[in-house]
């Protein structure tokens, strides 16, 4: 099974305790995270394109 990691954190994720969906930007890259980041609403960095949302 592929290993997840929250894109914000670093942090392994498992189960249901993340979400993931493509950039907005690029639509290319794929941000993983975990439900911490999202409640916190911490930044997120694609590596594709750089772009850093909310
Ligand atoms: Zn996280
Ligand atoms: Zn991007």
């Amino acid at each position: 099974m592929e290993k997840l990691y929250c894109t914000s954190c670093g942090k392994g994720v498992v189960g249901e305790n993340f979400v993931r969906f493509k950039c907005p930007n690029c639509g290319k890259e794929e941000i993983i995270r975990c439900l911490v980041c999202r409640k916190n609403s911490r930044i997120y960095l694609c590596k594709n394109c750089s772009f850093e949302g909310p």
